[in-house]
């Protein structure tokens, strides 16, 4: 008798979780909550664009692994991912300046506060330090360059001062680059596919049982338990459990809108992703998924994302690490529901600050680990 496993999410972990259980000979089902799979990752159309609803989605990864896998499954389009921010340098400017994310020293060169960052950069600590996320930057970047790039952004994204949050997300978003290198990431495979990621994922789970429009919580616990020998929770745990609140989350709204462009290869705004730091507008950046695409077609979609919506987009890590131990407690109280083995993957269930490479690799260890603890 095959052993069955119940894989609650349909997002990338719970896709990637699935198909290799399916393949190592496992009876495997996804439920996924919504009519769609492809979680937080997925692309949609406006008048035939595609945009991205859940923000911009830049697969990149140095995961050896990962990356065989992806392309297994389609994803192989070369992308090199180059952002930009509107800086404005005076109260009084109408207009922003368009530089490099990250900041490139040698363009900062060609400013007008290039002496006093010169002077700041040259007392800066030989490593960033600090435990919150402005100490720690402004150890990195010095005082101006923080305020220019990051303090209003962050103050936008968060909705809290970057004083309260921790410093252990830094590294992996923030940088000052000093060799030249423009791409926004380092990491050796780094793709975009023509029609959004959706096809990929669909590949993914081509062989595996999905149930769409199903939701699971804690209060399936026992039915869950006379179904299947173990489960794999993607879900959120606040949400999984019922207990929303118990958990802090951030949430984006992109407002897309589509418009017309004067021949198909048209685009209306500077780059795929710019930054808007400013005060002067509500929103942190806008998107146009058309110049990661390329697609040939009448019109282009806009889409601006506004911090603060109620949604579960990013975990809120503090430098107090209080919300993950909450998380950690969740997983525990959820465990002693379930009579039956209960595994946690993914970004939203281990609630980490995670990217799709990342999620991948979740889904391979939790695969990897459920095939070991219960045998094929
Ligand atoms: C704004 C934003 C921008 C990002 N940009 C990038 C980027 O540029 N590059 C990158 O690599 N990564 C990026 N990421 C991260 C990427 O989205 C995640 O790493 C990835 O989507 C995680 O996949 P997941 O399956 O763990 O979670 P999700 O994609 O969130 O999937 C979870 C799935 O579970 C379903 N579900 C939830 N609760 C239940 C329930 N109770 N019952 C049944 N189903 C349920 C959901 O509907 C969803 O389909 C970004 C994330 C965000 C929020």
């Amino acid at each position: 008798m095959r052993r069955q496993i119940g894989v609650v999410g349909a997002g990338w972990t719970g896709a990637v979780a699935g198909r290799l259980l399916t393949d190592a000979g496992f009876a495997v089902e996804v439920l996924e909550k919504t009519s769609v799979v492809g979680g937080h990752s997925r692309a949609e159309t406006m008048n035939g664009v595609v945009y991205e609803p859940n923000g911009a989605h830049i697969f990149h990864t140095e995961n050896e692994a990962v990356n065989e896998f992806v392309n297994s499954h389609g994803l192989t389009r070369p992308y090199d991912h180059k952002v930009l921010t509107e800086v404005f340098l005076s109260p009084d400017d109408d207009e922003g300046r368009l530089l490099s994310w990250p900041p490139q020293v040698e363009e900062l060169k060609e400013l007008p506060v290039w002496p006093t960052v010169e002077r700041e950069l040259a007392s800066l600590p030989p490593q960033p330090t600090g435990d919150n996320f402005e100490d720690f930057v402004v150890s990195m970047m010095g005082r101006t360059l923080y305020d220019l790039f990051i303090r209003d952004y962050t103050a936008k994204q968060w909705g809290r001062p970057a004083t309260e949050l921790s410093a252990r997300f830094a590294p992996k978003r923030v940088e000052l680059r000093r060799d030249g290198h423009r791409g926004l990431f380092r990491d050796r495979w780094q793709y975009f596919p023509p029609n959004g990621i959706n096809e990929v994922i669909e590949s993914v789970l081509s062989t595996v049982a999905v149930t769409l429009n199903t939701e699971v919580t804690v209060d399936d616990a026992d039915r869950l338990g006379q179904d299947y020998d173990a489960v794999i929770i993607t879900a959120a745990l606040d949400d999984f459990a019922r207990c929303p609140g118990e958990l802090e989350w951030r949430g984006i709204e992109m407002r897309s809108r589509f418009e017309p462009t004067d021949d198909p290869g048209g685009v209306l705004t500077p780059a795929y992703v710019t930054n808007r730091p400013s005060t002067r507008v509500p929103y942190t950046r806008t998107v146009e998924t058309k110049h990661a695409t390329g697609q040939q077609i009448d019109g282009t979609v806009v889409s601006e994302e506004m911090p603060g919506a109620p949604r579960r987009h990013y975990p809120v890590l503090t430098a107090d690490g209080a919300n993950e131990r909450r998380n950690a407690e969740l997983a525990e109280k959820i465990a002693d529901h379930f009579d039956i083995p209960v595994y946690f993957a993914g970004r939203l269930a281990t609630y980490r600050y995670i990217n799709q490479d990342e999620a991948i690799a979740d889904a391979m260890a939790v695969a990897h680990r459920v095939a070991a603890e219960l045998g094929g």
